[in-house]
């Protein structure tokens, strides 16, 4: 593997940042991660974007369109180019003496790795996930690198071999620790509207365009945690996730058996479908 570092293509044992970096000592940074499937990057645009907002809301100055000439640097020196692959984007404030207002003048430190890795074409996982209370701030729209309430939210799914951990605000389920949260209810898709207590995925953004080209109706509405075993069926996104298929909630299960069926098939498909189209190759 090879990794950008401010302009500079390294092996990974020589890449290395100062113990002043600002994303070291306070996870100040913004981040993404975008798949590249059949030679172009799904909904790059997307995720560019969403990397220029991120850094503009914490006043990080740094123009995303020069990394449209990095990325493939790094890509041609990893020999992915036009391969399937995730890559992963991290800008940090910079470094600086330790003073929690920001500096005046100060480069962003710009990282950057690529990983081989081709998604399914259909995630058949049938996910177990576990509920907990969403403990994290009121920003969770920035992608920030400081990730530690969502690492902790994982750790305790992980600790009873769940793929996720959802969690609920007040009462209401907000998203998942790395991935977004749907509930089909009588063909009618339901997630958490786009505000500062999850983050706008991509994948989600996906599925709301997928939904109405196949003329499902979506209410972007959050759903209280006592209304989840009502619903016929629930599932996750992310851009590694793709669409994961929830078959158990806690002690409820959206179904018995294992087959994919509902709208979460019909999105499954459409959704390969469009990474399909997507693809040059
Ligand atoms: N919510 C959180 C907290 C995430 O970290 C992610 C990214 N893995 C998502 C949702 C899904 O976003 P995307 O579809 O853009 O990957």
């Amino acid at each position: 593997p090879k990794v950008y570092l401010n302009g500079d293509i390294l092996a990974p044992d020589e890449a290395k940042i100062s113990v002043f970096d600002r994303g070291f000592l306070f996870g100040d940074g913004i981040y993404e991660v975008m798949a590249q499937i059949g030679g172009q990057f799904l909904y790059q645009e997307a995720h560019i974007d969403r990397l220029q907002e991120g850094l503009q809301k914490i006043k990080i100055d740094f123009d995303v369109r020069l990394l449209d000439t990095e990325i493939p640097k790094l890509l041609d020196a990893a020999e992915l180019h036009g391969k399937d692959c995730l890559l992963y984007i991290q800008i940090t404030r910079g470094v600086a003496p330790r003073k929690h207002a920001y500096p005046n003048q100060i480069t962003p430190t710009i990282l950057m790795y690529a990983t081989a890795q081709t998604l399914p074409d259909i995630n058949d996982v049938l996910a177990q996930v576990v509920s907990m209370n969403d403990f994290r701030w009121s920003r969770c729209d920035i992608k920030m690198t400081s990730l530690l309430g969502n690492v902790m939210a994982n750790e305790y799914g992980a600790q009873k071999g769940c793929y996720e951990t959802v969690l609920f605000r007040e009462g209401l389920v907000t998203e998942a620790s790395h991935s977004n949260v749907f509930f089909v209810r009588d063909r009618v898709v339901y997630t958490h509207p786009e505000n500062e207590y999850i983050l706008s995925g991509i994948t989600r953004k996906i599925v709301l365009e997928l939904c109405a080209q196949l003329g499902i109706k979506v209410m972007e509405e959050a759903i209280a945690i006592e209304e989840v075993v009502k619903m016929d069926e629930a599932f996750l996104t992310g851009t590694n996730t793709q669409i994961a298929s929830i078959k158990q909630w806690d002690d409820h299960f959206f179904y018995h058996g294992d087959t994919i069926e509902g709208v979460t098939k019909e999105l499954q498909w459409a959704f390969k479908e469009l990474k399909e189209r997507n693809s040059t190759l």
